[in-house]
């Protein structure tokens, strides 16, 4: 809109403007101009089209006229502090007017965990330039995560794959997909449908997931379609049908609210799902009775929260669980009628009950016998008892049974269908519940439609227009890899997911990418690992780019909407799908429509899969959803709201339309400590992380809070290896091994060990954690146990270590070369310093030490060798500009690595007098508030002179952004 006329601005100068509703700060430098936010972050006012403007440091910028805080009038950036930014806005002159473009806001949801928050960005210039919560979204009432926040920040831009690529070669698209279609073709001419393959993710929208179903199973007539909801949800929906006869979480968020007891098994909540745990905190503000109960090896940030945390052996569940059912029989604190009446199989339970006294249990747990009692008598006695779970009981070989057992709690006491009460799975990723919808797994059906069942396959058949779709269930996950080692499946497409660093025995993993025939990676991200073994490489549409819907864990079906157009040739997975498979269709002679003009038309026929079912979506539209806004299945045609909760009228989908009891019986962790591997190692997850890191390991901020992989165990442990805290050691496994950094924490059991399962090759020197995990698998849901291996540790002592710095992307690569690597961001600035840290037991890789050189500019004449004392190994290479140090590589003696490091951070002046005489510094520490950068180190320190949780949030500005760090900064002040 028009905001004034250029000559109503006096140059160098800035007025105020108020834009779509917005105060948009105008400024004129000569005959330009910029517009930005008028609102200054740091002091909340609308004051900033009354600073300064000047050139600080070769970049335009505005002054806050009340705090000392410059913003780049170009990036929004601030330049004191990368974490604020304002938005800002296109600006032009148009006949002597200044036209200024309001921001464009849209509603979508956010890519990570499945919470399913909403989120709005706003848009200008076809940049996402912020956002916020959707204070209208019932999954999250406007809040975010950290990693939700951080969504909009900019990343490496080189990190984006652009261009399809045939044989590492840039290609058409029309070239690429030809080729993966004659490929394709011609397998399954020599060998069946089943030697080709579809490995997706639960990161795909609905309408990504149901394209290569149909792709899959009624085109090629394979069912070998698997995705890594494998690897994290597919306990849970065996569980949910052996107990309950459907896939359906019955629960909603709203019931946080109205419980009374909330026991949450195998799930840091607080990490995994910030905005549920933040919902945890609300209501037990609200309501002091209301009882946390935690299961969990590990003291979590979540269990320590807790009202009592059960510390129970890794993979022992079922035998607690059993237990807590053995003393609910006993006290008559079951529901006779509810049990009598609603459900089926409690005495093919009663051997098990019996057997399972909470003393054996306690024994075989390594609990307390007390404690599983007061748990029992918890759940038993409460008013309404909901229980919230993850990957702790997924994946696990006994997983299924792990689910069923705590289901039989809440069957057992009528804990299901009431308000504040039921077995609620969490769901990992954003929409594995949209891909179980449309049935895109080796043994599903579209709409939750059984493989085993002739008519379910007619229906999915004739929905299709096609003469059948195949009986036989294809290959799971862990199969489908081994299958492609074994040569078995020879072409695999895989989408939007990193298997060669997620996948259990990633080793193996890699070792069948490496010898496949013909593999396809259609990916947004190139540094994914698995971009490395594709024959033909895709370039897809991520977030904010694309449309489609996802479901979230409370059955709820959200928008997610394009803002921006992706970039370079990238496309939607959903449409990249479609076009292969009209191209395969014409080769293998076969009539099945792919004709699809946007994702709403997938919608629509995937809706109509679902008419009559128990997830019957009929009665929803994109244009529903538009109006009315997220919604929950069912929702059948005709229905003016989604249900919230399921089985208040306790009945089942079972043939009985009883609920059933299942006899839970106890399989141990595939993979038993013994003498060679002594530790038992579990996984989980980082706060600011997410899966393999495509796109959270781009972001410096998202480093703050964890910087550096690390094996975490007790400190009895450590002191039992005769290993001191903090120095590295090689974690190993059958499988493989990886030398990381040992961290003495009383959050583990003595005999346990932890490592993030985020960390990968482009992050560490080897393949990552899943090289140490086993491929063991549930034989009810062929979920891999990706929480127990069997490991030992033992001491590194490296020959050679080198610390690198710089502001170049791309190490990542390299530092497979060595055996031991550590690559961390860090936020300067505009810019993110990366810092490897490097050690080998022999020589180190030349070539790789050479290439990481020139990476960050420290191999040509501008860098200078400032020391070197070739006997001792010790070299210091520096490179400065403008007085200022830019990169630098420490070899042999590592001591003023840290204040090199602080040097860059802050762009301070150095000489080289300096560098050569620095003292050794401490490392600033990790942050626990990402937001604001706020150190332990600082929190530590205020909480000594007497602060609580208020004054650090006033004095530090800790917890007052996302909040994801309240569960933190309240133990830290406890
Ligand atoms: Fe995204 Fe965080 Fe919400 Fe999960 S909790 S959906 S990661 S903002």
């Amino acid at each position: 809109m028009r905001v004034c006329a250029l000559d109503d601005i006096v140059p160098g100068t800035g007025v105020c403007a108020l834009v779509g509703g917005e105060q948009i700060a105008v400024f004129r430098i000569d005959q330009e101009i910029h517009a930005i936010g008028n609102r200054d972050p740091f002091s909340g006012a609308n004051v900033l089209s009354r600073g300064i403007v000047g050139d600080l440091k070769g970049e335009l910028v505005v002054a806050s006229p009340i705090y000392k805080q410059h913003f780049s009038l170009l990036t929004g950036r601030c330049v004191e502090d990368a974490s604020a930014r304002v938005p800002v806005y296109a600006a032009r002159v148009e006949e002597g007017w200044v036209v200024v473009e309001p921001a464009k806001q849209v509603a979508t949801t956010c890519c990570f965990c499945g919470v399913g928050c909403g989120v709005v960005v706003s848009v200008s210039r076809n940049e996402i330039i912020s956002l916020k919560g959707d204070a209208g979204h019932p999954a999250n009432f406007g809040r975010l995560c950290t990693k939700g926040a951080s969504l909009h920040l900019p990343t490496d831009a080189g990190a984006r794959l652009l261009y399809p690529e045939l044989n590492g070669a840039r290609a058409s698209w029309d070239e690429a997909l030809d080729h993966a279609a004659a490929r394709f073709a011609k397998i399954i001419a020599e060998h069946g449908p089943d030697a080709v393959a579809f490995y997706i993710s639960g990161q795909l929208l609905t309408e990504d997931y149901y394209v290569f179903n149909k792709l899959a199973k009624g085109l090629v007539g394979t069912n070998n379609v698997d995705t890594n909801s494998r690897l994290c949800m597919s306990s849970a929906v065996a569980g949910y049908k052996m107990s309950l006869g459907a896939d359906a979480p019955p629960c909603a968020y709203e019931d946080i609210d109205a419980a009374d007891l909330i026991l949450i098994a195998g799930s840091n909540t607080a990490f995994a799902h910030p905005v549920v745990y933040r919902r945890i905190e609300d209501a037990r503000a609200k309501n002091p009775d209301l009882k946390l109960v935690v299961i969990d090896p590990r003291a979590t940030v979540t269990a320590r929260a807790a009202d009592l945390h059960l510390a129970l052996k890794p993979g022992t569940d079922v035998p607690l669980f059993n237990a807590m059912l053995h003393f609910l029989f006993k006290e008559g604190l079951t529901k006779k009628e509810y049990i009598r009446e609603k459900t089926q199989g409690l005495p093919s339970l009663k051997p098990l009950i019996d057997y399972w006294t909470p003393e054996r249990a306690a024994e075989v747990c390594e609990l307390p016998v007390e404690q599983i009692v007061q748990a029992a008598r918890l759940f038993g006695t409460s008013g309404a008892a909901l229980s919230l779970y993850c990957q702790g009981l997924n994946q696990s070989a006994n997983g299924t049974f792990k689910n069923s057992a705590l289901i039989n709690l809440h069957l057992a006491t009528g804990q299901i269908g009431r308000p504040g009460a039921g077995p609620f799975s969490l769901t990992g990723q954003p929409n594995a519940m949209g891909g179980r919808e449309v049935g895109g797994m080796a043994n599903l059906l579209s709409a939750h439609r059984d493989l085993a069942s002739a008519q379910d396959r007619a229906e999915v058949a004739a929905l299709w227009g096609v003469n059948s779709v195949p009986a036989a269930p294809g290959k799971t996950a862990v199969e489908m890899f081994e299958a492609i080692g074994r040569g078995e499946i020879k072409a695999v497409w895989i989408a939007c997911t990193n298997p060669a660093q997620s996948m259990p025995d990633a080793l193996a993993v890699r070792r069948a990418l490496a010898g496949a025939e013909f593999v396809v990676v259609q990916e947004a991200f190139r540094d994914a690992e698995t971009c490395d073994y594709a024959h033909v490489l895709l370039p897809a549409a991520t977030w904010g780019e694309k449309e489609g819907t996802v479901t979230n864990s409370e059955r709820r079906i959200s928008r997610v909407r394009a803002a921006v157009p992706p970039p370079g040739e990238a496309r939607p997975d959903w449409l990249i799908a479609a076009d292969f498979a009209r191209r395969l269709a014409r080769r293998l002679g076969k009539n099945v429509s792919f004709d699809y003009a946007s994702a709403e038309d997938v919608f629509r026929e995937h809706r109509e899969s679902t008419r009559g079912r128990d997830l019957d979506i009929t009665g929803l539209s994109y244009a529903v959803l538009e109006r009315e806004g997220p919604q929950q299945w069912p929702y059948p045609e005709g229905a003016r709201a989604g249900r919230t909760r399921l089985y208040a009228d306790g009945v089942f989908p079972t043939p009985s339309g009883r609920a059933r009891f299942v006899a839970t019986e106890y399989v141990p962790p595939a993979e038993a400590p013994d003498a060679d591997y002594p530790l038992r190692l579990t996984t989980g997850r980082l706060r600011d992380q997410w899966h393999s890191m495509t796109r959270t390991g781009l972001d410096a901020r998202l480093f703050s809070h964890s910087p550096e992989a690390e094996v975490n165990v007790h400190p009895q442990t450590l002191t039992g290896l005769g290993i001191a805290d903090g120095n590295l050691v090689r974690v190993a496994s059958r499988r493989g091994g990886m030398v990381m950094r040992v961290r003495a924490s009383e959050d583990l059991r003595p005999g346990d060990a932890f490592v993030a399962m985020h960390w990968g090759g482009r992050f560490t020197g080897g393949a990552g954690t899943n090289a140490l995990t086993v491929g063991a698998i549930d034989p009810h849901s062929k979920q891999p146990e990706l929480k127990h291996a069997a490991v030992r540790l033992e001491p590194f002592e490296p020959k050679w270590r080198a610390v690198l710095a710089g502001f170049g992307s791309g190490a990542g690569k390299w530092l497979q070369r060595f055996d031991y690597a550590s690559l961390t961001l860090a936020e300067a600035g505009q810019e993110a310093l990366t810092s490897v840290e490097l050690a080998s037991a022999e020589t180190p890789d030349a070539e790789a030490l050479a290439a990481l050189d020139a990476l960050f500019g420290l191999d040509g004449a501008e860098a200078k060798l400032l020391h070197r004392y070739a006997k001792r190994g010790v070299e210091k290479r520096v490179r400065i500009e403008r007085g200022v140090l830019t990169a630098f590589r420490l070899t042999g003696d590592l001591a003023s690595a840290e204040h090199f490091r602080q040097a860059m951070l802050a762009r301070s002046e150095v000489t080289e007098e300096g560098l050569l005489s620095a003292a050794p510094a401490n490392a600033a520490g990790r942050a626990v508030c990402s937001c604001y950068g706020v150190r332990e180190a600082e929190i530590r320190a205020a909480v000594a002179a007497g602060a609580d949780l208020a004054r650090l949030q006033k004095e530090l500005r800790c917890g007052t952004s996302c909040g994801s760090c309240l569960p933190e900064l309240k133990r830290l002040a406890a």
